[in-house]
């Protein structure tokens, strides 16, 4: 039986470790050529052990992008999907954040995002088909509290997700948003430390939830195979949460 995301070539942006490894496993398991890209050298191995291809890439700089979309289009011939899922974290409140933390944050995980769409877009739009999914957060569909920056740049982009969607649907390209909840990936190990009490910190993030646990990276994987995948024709603009309940 051919796999849910078959012959499709997909980029998956910062998938050297975490949901973007998980979600390159998830990918080549069911039949995509995955393309691993990461300012993390460890990227390389993922690539090596999923079958596809290793580019680093730093995703807020529009040469990188310019010179994998490139590379991808002449090693492959096309891009079906694209994971715009790099990012990064930083606590900081309001009065607190230095505006060389915020402009830094923002440049990753906003412009990083809108170069990617850009780029990988116009390498869709003759094909008249396409996926792309972003990596947003629950924090880009309510208040954080004590990460200013990060829930900016996460509501930066739910909001170009749709307008994406808006613009490219004619071009048979679909966009939607990702909004993880608490994911046992380093971003959330480093948060919570490490020795004692690190797994009582990582809990307590998640205390509120109905699902009182931090998500396995392939639960988020499960839902961005979807995306990526023809099961998700009718879907474009829309915001899959996938937090165990935490933002009800
Ligand atoms: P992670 O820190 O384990 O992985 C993030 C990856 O992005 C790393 O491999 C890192 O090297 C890469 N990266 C960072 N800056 C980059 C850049 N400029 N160019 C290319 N790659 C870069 O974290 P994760 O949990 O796997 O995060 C994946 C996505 O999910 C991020 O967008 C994150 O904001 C989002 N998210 C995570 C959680 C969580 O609880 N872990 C919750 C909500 C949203």
């Amino acid at each position: 039986m051919p796999g849910r995301v078959e012959g499709k070539v997909v980029i998956v942006t910062g998938a050297a470790r975490g949901q973007g490894a998980s979600e390159a496993r998830l990918l080549a398991a069911e039949g995509a050529t995955v393309v691993v890209t990461d300012v993390l050298a460890e990227g390389e191995g993922v690539a090596a052990e999923v079958g596809g291809t290793w580019v680093h890439h730093d995703v807020a700089s529009a040469s990188s992008w310019a010179a994998l979309v490139e590379a991808v289009v002449t090693g492959h011939g096309r891009i079906d999907g694209l994971v715009n899922n790099a990012g990064i974290y930083k606590v900081g409140r309001l009065l607190d954040t230095t505006e060389d933390d915020y402009r830094r944050i923002v440049d990753v995980n906003q412009v990083g995002v809108f170069l990617g769409m850009q780029a990988v877009a116009a390498a869709m739009v003759p094909n008249q088909a396409g996926s792309i999914v972003n990596i947003s957060s629950v924090a880009g569909i309510r208040g954080i509290n004590g990460a200013l920056a990060y829930g900016a740049s996460k509501f930066a982009v739910t909001g170009m997700t749709k307008s994406a969607a808006l613009e490219l649907g004619r071009f048979g390209i679909r966009a939607n948003s990702v909004h993880p909840g608490v994911i046992d990936t380093p971003m959330i190990t480093d948060l919570a430390g490490d020795g004692p009490g690190a797994e009582e910190r990582a809990n307590k993030m998640v205390r509120h939830a109905p699902i009182r646990r931090l998500a396995h990276a392939d639960e988020v994987g499960n839902v961005v195979v979807f995306l990526l995948s023809d099961e998700s024709s009718f879907c474009t603009g829309a915001e899959f949460v996938v937090d165990g309940g935490l933002s009800i």
